[in-house]
């Protein structure tokens, strides 16, 4: 597509992959227009190139004048424009196309999945960085791949982690190694239906061929059913009567490679839950179909002390276990950080309501936890429908919280701030919301 450096590139969107995106166009020679909907920055403010002409607070005909598109993630396709482009026949491509035109690294490793992205691709890209220096992480994990690509040479190594809008409009894209976690309703505001969301994440393995790798988790009713379009050798996590794949199994880990056990290990695992062994299988299965040394995989596997604001261990105090989770921003995160741990939870939930029930973590908490702390703009909502659960207080505040903890937890209690609602009420992010946390966890 970007054979004749004449053509015209208009990238529509100027967030961190659009800004990306426009300043690698511009440097390889193209034409470049970007559009942004958004409030007016200056080019030194985003950090993007002088000879990239922008225009913001609407997408003008002009977007119209490229001869492709590049796409941000998440801009819906009702847009008028890209309506406007379709009829026009002008081809509309992601970030991830575009910028893989101008690098061919060694290897791809690519991992998608509604839930422990960042987390399995952090763990792939410690292991590999660990036996190969020239490795390289991208993606969503908050590196634009556009300026990752100009570190890349035929021998590196680039893992990248890909959410389903990176993946909707990459109809190109083909990784050596591609990890699928799970697929459970999300997003469906943006894709409409499940079918499509399915498809989106689909992208990351149906492009390839039978030299390459699709790892995927065998427990995952969507990905069991779509996996057998890709003619990559399948590779499962998760089922024990595997002829190709790996299962955790009383504390060790075994790999088989046409039904025979070709490798196991006994790692320590220092992060909690059930959803990271997935987490770490899905890693190692990576590293080791990459030819990392099994000895390697165990090591940093043992070493691992999780992603940051992820059910992220604090700190001990009097007895009392301290676990920031941030990240859980909705309801899902938290019945999952609620089913890592047996009992004596003191659990600190609210902040921004997203419009989903609280139900699904009504039975959990009943079982498992001793009071829960209210805080931000979400404690009336919950209020309601947990009633029966568990004691609640409420706290107005994050920090009223951890006082009231501070003063009534005993030892052996665990304080789980899995919040289940947006920051957004009291935070700038999430990221914010979990540091301040961990500020006030050190200040006791
Ligand atoms: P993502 O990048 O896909 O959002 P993360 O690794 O950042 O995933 O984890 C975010 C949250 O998702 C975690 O705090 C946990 O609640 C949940 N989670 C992580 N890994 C898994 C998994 N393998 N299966 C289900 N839920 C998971």
């Amino acid at each position: 597509m970007l054979k004749n450096k004449d053509i015209k590139i208009s990238v529509l969107g100027l967030g961190k992959s659009g800004i990306g995106c426009a300043n690698l166009a511009v440097s390889k020679g193209y034409s470049v227009f970007a559009s942004d909907s958004g409030k007016k920055r200056t080019h030194e403010k985003m950090n993007l190139n002088k000879k990239v002409s922008v225009e913001f607070g609407k997408h003008s005909e002009k977007v119209l004048d490229g001869d492709i598109i590049i796409k941000s993630p998440g801009l819906p396709k009702e847009l008028d424009i890209l309506k406007q482009a379709v009829k026009r026949e002008i081809p509309v491509f992601s970030e991830l196309d575009f910028a893989l035109n101008f690098a061919k690294p060694k290897k791809i490793i690519a991992v998608t999945g509604t839930n422990g992205k960042t987390t399995t691709t952090t763990l792939i890209y410690e292991i590999i960085k660990k036996a190969y220096k020239n490795t390289f992480v991208a993606g969503n994990i908050g590196f634009a791949i556009s300026d990752v690509v100009k570190k890349l040479n035929n021998k590196s190594i680039l893992v990248l982690e890909l959410s389903s809008y990176q993946l909707e409009d990459s109809p190109l894209f083909r990784p050596d190694i591609s990890v699928s976690m799970n697929i459970t309703p999300d997003h469906l505001k943006h894709h409409h239906t499940m079918a499509n969301y399915v498809k989106a994440k689909s992208n990351i393995f149906i492009n390839q061929q039978n030299k390459d790798y699709a790892i995927y988790n065998y427990n995952d009713k969507y990905l069991k059913k779509s996996i057998v379009k890709t003619k990559a050798k399948i590779f499962e996590f998760n089922n024990d009567k595997t002829r190709n794949g790996i299962f955790y199994k009383d504390g060790t880990v075994y790999i088989k490679k046409s039904e025979k056990t070709a490798a196991k290990f006994s790692p320590k695992i220092n992060i909690v839950g059930r959803h990271n062994i997935d987490n770490i299988l899905a890693a190692a299965a990576a590293a080791y179909l990459s030819g990392i040394k099994v000895s390697v995989i165990n090591k940093v596997i043992s070493n691992f002390k999780g992603v940051e604001h992820r059910i992220e261990f604090v700190k001990e105090i009097n007895g009392v276990k301290y676990y920031n989770d941030s990240k859980a921003t909705n309801v899902d995160s938290t019945k999952v950080a609620l089913e890592s741990f047996d009992k004596n939870i003191q659990l600190i939930l609210g902040g921004q309501d997203k419009g989903s029930p609280y139900k699904p973590i009504f039975n959990l908490i009943k079982k498992k936890v001793k009071n829960i702390f209210l805080i931000g703009e979400a404690t009336d909502i919950i209020k309601k429908e947990l009633k029966g659960s568990a004691p609640m207080i409420e706290c107005g505040t994050l920090n009223n919280a951890i006082k009231k903890i501070y003063s009534s937890a005993q030892k052996g209690d665990i304080v789980l701030f899995s919040p289940a609602c947006a920051s957004f009420d009291q935070f700038n992010d999430f990221e914010h919301r979990g540091r301040e946390f961990k500020k006030a966890i050190y200040n006791l």
